[in-house]
């Protein structure tokens, strides 16, 4: 059995191997198929105005995976859906696994993303953990690079707007006994993305649960994979019939910090330091959390990993030695937590200024208006 720490070590390494180029992946996804394309005032229009998630482009990639062939049948189609059978394990037992990756329209014109080896060494991480298939780094950036480059009409130009990558994998095969599958079909749709939260000004308001737990010690709690979202729902219900925007989910033992239905958490303190939940093997490894920890060494900030209780956290809320607390993805970027509440307590946290200067340090590389020192931007076209 392989050790949650290795785990863990194995993507960050595996995060860091060098790339191929674009010039070396784009030929491998082939067009196929008649597509109607989005009329130009209506793209234009919704590139206006994205929301989030619910608008998509012209086109999607495809791939097929089959034990006898392993992968195969790599194309780019129109939009669209596709035929599955009804006895398709993913209908089932939820064999499914997804990444979350963006693509950012920098001032000149080109088109980056952001650590793609680091989502492509998640979704193995993840097809390990469900007994699925692993994909390459080439076809992973091999469908990333051909969907953006045929959709790049598709790329938002307005400030903060991306373009959001969503590449997932499912189980296809018709077959109800409970087995790994021997089919998969690998899919990359993408999705104009404005702010996911429409309102985040004086915080996003955080309740932690003490009701439900999103993962356990052995669990799937640090693979990306859909059946940790569904179980997240009814928890979410409960944080927004409470008056709050999200949920905190804590550990097994019910003391300590974890992290959101689909965002790390950090907390900072007066005297600068900051922490961040150490990886257990039941949280998600943000790469949003990784390169704010890189990014905030880097500035000489002590940051550390450990367990953060939640007790502690309130009382240091409520002493002032907790001055910020911020939650980050790759959907929302850095968002500021302007409240925390559970069963028995409310806190109101306090507004600081790492807060955005992280936003601002971060997404200023991912948009190209400040250097990529740490080599953490692709080039997608
Ligand atoms: C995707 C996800 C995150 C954030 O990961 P990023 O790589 O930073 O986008 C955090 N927690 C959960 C549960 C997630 O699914």
């Amino acid at each position: 059995m392989l050790k949650t720490c290795q785990i863990y070590a194995d993507l960050e390494k595996e995060a860091k191997l060098p790339l191929p180029p674009a010039a070396q992946v784009q030929t491998a996804f082939k067009k196929s198929g008649e597509t109607v394309p989005t009329p130009a005032a209506r793209r234009e229009e919704i590139l206006q105005n994205p929301h989030f998630g619910s608008h998509f482009t012209d086109h999607m990639a495809l791939a097929q995976w089959s034990a006898k062939n392993g992968w195969h049948e790599r194309q780019i189609v129109p939009f669209g859906p596709f035929s599955l059978s009804p006895a398709a394990s993913v209908l089932h037992y939820g064999q499914e696994i997804f990444e979350g990756i963006k693509a950012y329209a920098h001032p000149d014109g080109s088109v980056w993303t952001f650590r793609p080896g680091y989502n492509a060494a998640r979704l193995r991480q993840s097809a390990r953990r469900l007994m699925m298939p692993e994909i390459s780094n080439e076809d992973f950036l091999g469908s990333l690079v051909t969907l953006v480059r045929t959709d790049r009409q598709w790329v938002p130009t307005a400030v903060s707007a991306a373009l959001y990558l969503r590449p997932f994998m499912v189980a296809t095969e018709p077959f109800l006994g409970v087995r790994s599958a021997t089919e998969y079909t690998y899919c990359v749709i993408a999705s104009p993305a404005g702010p996911y939260f429409e309102d985040e000004g004086a915080g996003v308001s955080i309740y932690v649960t003490q009701s439900f737990h999103r993962a356990f010690p052995g669990g799937t709690g640090a693979a990306k994979c859909g059946g940790n979202y569904a179980g997240s729902l009814l928890p979410q219900v409960e944080a927004a019939q409470k008056g709050y925007q999200q949920v905190c989910f804590l550990d097994a033992s019910g003391r300590y910090l974890e992290e959101l239905g689909g965002m790390n958490v950090f907390v900072v303190y007066e005297d600068g330091h900051v922490e961040t939940p150490r990886l257990t093997g039941t949280i998600l490894a943000g790469g949003t959390r990784s390169s704010i920890i890189t990014l905030l060494r880097g500035n000489g900030r002590e940051v550390t990993e450990c367990d953060i209780a939640l007790q502690t956290l309130l009382e240091r809320i409520r002493t002032g030695q907790v001055t910020e607390v911020f939650a980050c993805g790759t959907a929302a970027v850095v968002a500021p937590i302007g409240k925390l509440g559970g069963a028995d307590f409310v806190v109101e946290v306090p507004q600081g200024s790492l807060t955005k200067q992280v936003h601002d340090e971060l997404t200023g590389i991912q948009f190209g208006l400040r250097p990529d020192t740490h080599g953490w931007l692709y080039r997608l076209c």
